[in-house]
């Protein structure tokens, strides 16, 4: 049965319950009126059966008195005796309920009627019954609505001489007949009452076990069942905690609760497993980024209606792709587990309540700081997560050196969405990667233009060089002893068409953070190469070419195979071909990297070591990296004249480099006073504005023809 509005059970169980009701009612109503009218017709039968009965009683004492007078008459009236024939009847008139009586002869002429002077004698019979009380054969009854009338022939010897007539009245037996009805109507209509009542007390009976029935039912299957149905409604909200279903009953219904019950304690365990994988990352143990969104969303709301702050730190692990590439994933997955206990570690020291780290990608982990002075104290954070993570790894018995990049943006200063705050924090912390990597930034309106603007360069760096706009300029090195041109550094040059010369320092950085730069460091090889095969001059030692080589390059492992299939190409000698690595490149896998460069230096590849004195490898690493010079960095010869610490240094460098028969060459050599003191020293070349800027090629090869 399909109902338009929702009853529910116990609504359902009313509605039969009340038809019940009806169907009984409407049965009970036609049995009584059935009892009403079989009650009447016993009444109608009882009374016609006493009225027929009344009737006999007055016909046969009727035709009793009338026989008995016609026998009585039958002389007198022979011989005319009518003094005996008054006497007859008056004694017949004088019985009860009699009214008149007729004596007549046989031509229906009264003879006497009982009274006095007979006034009717001789009359003949004028009624309407006379005719038929004439004609009677035997002894006749006839009806009339107040009387009997029967008459009796007075025959002798077969003759018939004349005949009585008695007339009865029925008032009496009328009355009678009620009399007796009376009592009978009573008894019925008694025992029609007493029916009625019976009826009644079994209709309330029955609504009393209908209503009995019905609430029974609510409670103890009705109750349980919606009981049932909200447990159910909450675990599909996933509220298992509220949900509450317990029974002590041994019947159906409480095999259902417990069952019911351990189903949704089974349910919640399945849904606490799943969320236990979905949530976590299996590497670390962290929370992963679904957890982390979770978190977070559920944080922000609760601070949004508190008004209270967080930090969102964004840390970046510097150049941990070497360490997959290098010592293979295995050990990328211990580096990962290790660093990100010591992430868990700081976090923990510095005490943020309600802190959440999170492993979000590959070597990227975010973590959610709370605490009071949130920019303060989420840069203390930064700076010891950055200074746990470059604390030396042990791995196989290896040192590993690794750093971190942090970014840091703050709710509710820099944002209040977690989509938008999570990408601040990405902003920062590639500005972080921008600014030099190991260090930490606070997110700021303005990164985004600059990201923005960085996005914008990478797609337009894309291409640039099929496009021709990047060109190699050159910036001639010389031995300081004599002032001898001995070769040139190759020095990358876009000419950007809408916003001029892009100077390297902008477009490397985005070429090695994009991975472009392992295209255009071939490019730039193989050109170089070509444009130092046009400088060799017949009879004369054949001039350098040194190139730059980011640690990328290094990085991919390929770097002897394009190396020497540039040199093929152009039949630039590989003696004639510098590198020049940066110590940041070369330092944190020195066993990697010295082997790379000790299968290039075999070739006949000199190799350099680039902006030396910059980096933290200090002077001990030259002993352990195989390379043919160094190049002393130009921020100490800048100030070589006025800092005797680095005067000192860079004689040291010097000192170091000749005893270990590594060439030394300054760079940035600005003026006569910075080369004189160089080439006192026993520095071997220089390069520097002072000697010469980078020029194009064409112009540098006229400088290497004269
Ligand atoms: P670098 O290898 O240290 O190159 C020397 C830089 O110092 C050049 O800047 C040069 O123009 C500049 N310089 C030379 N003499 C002086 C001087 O007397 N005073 C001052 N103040 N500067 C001087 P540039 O061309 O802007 O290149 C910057 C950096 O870009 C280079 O530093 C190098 O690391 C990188 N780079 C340039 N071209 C390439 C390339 O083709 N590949 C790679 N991987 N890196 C490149
Ligand atoms: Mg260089
Ligand atoms: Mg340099």
């Amino acid at each position: 049965m399909k109902l338009p509005v929702k009853l529910g059970l116990r609504g359902e169980l009313l509605l039969i319950m009340c038809g019940v009701l009806l169907v009984v009612a409407a049965l009970v109503a036609a049995l009584w009126l059935h009892e009403k009218s079989s009650s009447r017709d016993a009444r109608e039968l009882s009374a016609s059966a006493m009225r027929e009965l009344a009737r006999e009683g007055l016909l046969g004492r009727g035709q009793t008195l009338s026989s008995q007078l016609a026998d009585a008459a039958t002389n007198p009236l022979y011989y005319l005796d009518l003094a005996k024939l008054g006497e007859l009847a008056r004694a017949t008139l004088r019985q009860p309920d009699v009214v008149y009586v007729v004596i007549h002869d046989a031509e229906g002429q009264v003879v006497h009627d009982g009274s006095g002077d007979i006034p009717a004698f001789g009359q003949p019979m004028s009624d309407p019954m006379a005719y038929e009380a004439l004609n009677a054969e035997g002894v006749h009854g006839q009806w009339s609505d107040k009387l009997l009338d029967v008459a009796s022939p007075i025959r002798i010897g077969g003759e018939r001489i004349g005949g009585v007539r008695v007339g009865l009245s029925r008032e009496s037996a009328n009355r009678r007949e009620q009399e007796m009805l009376e009592p009978l109507a009573e008894r019925l209509q008694a025992a029609s009452n007493e029916h009625l009542g019976w009826i009644l007390a079994l209709m309330a009976a029955l609504a009393a076990m209908g209503i009995s029935a019905v609430s029974l039912l609510q409670r103890r299957i009705v109750a349980p069942i919606s009981g049932l149905a909200e447990a159910a409604a909450r675990i599909e909200q996933g509220r298992y905690a509220d949900v509450k279903v317990a029974s002590d009953r041994q019947d159906e219904i409480g095999e259902l609760v417990r069952a019911f019950a351990r189903m949704s304690e089974s349910v919640a365990r399945h849904d606490r497993d799943i969320r236990r994988m979905a949530y976590t990352d299996s590497l670390t143990g962290l929370s992963n980024r679904l957890a982390f969104r979770e978190a977070l969303d559920a944080r922000l709301l609760t601070l949004q209606a508190s008004s209270g702050e967080l930090a969102l730190l964004f840390v970046d692990l510097d150049d941990f792709k070497r360490v997959n590439d290098t010592l293979g994933h295995e050990a990328g997955d211990e580096v990962l587990g290790q660093l990100s206990m010591r992430i868990r570690m700081a976090v923990e020291r510095l005490g943020g309540v309600g802190a959440e780290i999170a492993r979000f990608g590959g070597d990227e982990f975010i973590v959610l700081f709370m605490a009071e002075d949130i920019r303060t104290s989420s840069g203390h954070l930064a700076e010891s997560l950055i200074e746990e993570i470059q604390r030396p790894l042990v791995l196989r018995g290896r040192q590993v050196f690794l750093g971190a990049s942090v970014g840091i943006t703050l709710f509710p200063f820099d944002a209040s969405s977690a989509g938008q705050l999570l990408k601040n924090a990405d902003i920062a912390m590639y500005q972080a990667k921008v600014a030099g990597k190991g260090c930490y930034r606070f997110y700021s309106k303005a990164m985004d233009q600059a990201v923005e603007r960085r996005v914008q360069l990478e797609e337009e760096l894309r291409g640039a060089w099929d496009r021709g706009e990047l060109s190699l300029h050159y910036q001639p090195i010389y031995r300081l002893a004599d002032k001898r041109l001995m070769g040139a550094e190759a020095l990358c040059r876009w000419q950007h068409p809408r916003l001029g010369v892009v100077p390297p320092s902008v477009f490397i950085e985005v070429a090695e953070q994009s991975g472009l730069i392992e295209s255009l460091g071939r490019h730039v090889l193989v050109q170089a190469c070509q444009d130092a095969a046009t400088w060799s001059q017949p009879g004369m030692e054949p001039p350098f070419v040194s190139v730059n080589i980011s640690p990328r390059q290094l990085r991919t492992g390929d770097l002897p195979d394009v190396v020497a299939s540039a040199l093929a190409a152009t039949g630039v000698m590989p003696r004639q071909l510098h590198l020049e690595l940066t110590e940041t490149a070369v330092l944190g896998d020195e066993v990697q990297a010295s082997a790379l460069l000790s299968r290039l230096r075999a070739t006949g590849v000199k190799v350099w070591l680039d902006d030396f004195g910059t980096g933290f490898s200090g002077l001990s690493h030259l002993r352990r990296v195989p390379v043919d010079g160094v190049k002393i960095d130009r921020s100490f010869v800048a100030d070589v004249l006025r800092d005797p610490d680095d005067l000192a240094l860079t004689s040291a460098i010097i000192a170091m480099a000749h005893s270990l028969g590594i060439t030394v060459v300054a760079e940035g050599i600005e003026s006569e006073g910075q080369n004189e003191v160089l080439r006192e020293r026993g520095c071997d070349q220089g390069q520097g504005f002072w000697l010469g800027r980078p020029m194009p090629a064409a112009e540098i090869q006229r400088h290497f023809r004269e």
